[in-house]
């Protein structure tokens, strides 16, 4: 019965371990983020979620961009799909990934090298 001390030392933070019920992760998270967001899940799993939400602020922000994305995409759809601005999503994420990648290659670079938005 002297051991007791060495709870008092170490104070682990509250994660349940070794039991995987109800504790999901991130990658959980975005594989179930569309379900989520279109209400097919169980409300077991949506409370899961919630929870991972509330202490993992890079699932938030995916969270966050995915919801705002569905919800406009769901307003165009409703009048008509125009495929300049599916083009225009597409290609300023294209040259987001390529400016990031340029980034990572050569830092010799100046901030100089914008990329052009001019889409007709
Ligand atoms: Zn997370």
């Amino acid at each position: 019965m002297e051991n007791n001390n060495a709870d008092m030392g170490l104070n682990p933070m509250e994660v349940p371990q070794g039991g995987s019920s109800g504790y999901i992760d991130c990658r959980d998270v975005a594989s179930k983020l569309y379900d989520f967001l279109d209400g097919e899940l169980t409300d077991d799993k949506r409370e899961a979620i919630k929870r991972h939400l509330d202490h993992c602020a890079p699932c938030i922000e995916v969270f966050e961009f995915e919801a705002d994305l569905k919800k406009l995409v769901a307003n165009k759809c409703q009048e008509k799909v125009p495929e300049t601005l599916r083009q225009r999503i597409a290609s300023v994420i294209s040259i987001e990934a390529s400016v990031i990648s340029m980034e990572k290659d050569s830092k010799r670079f100046s901030t100089d090298t914008s990329p052009d938005l001019d889409i007709n």
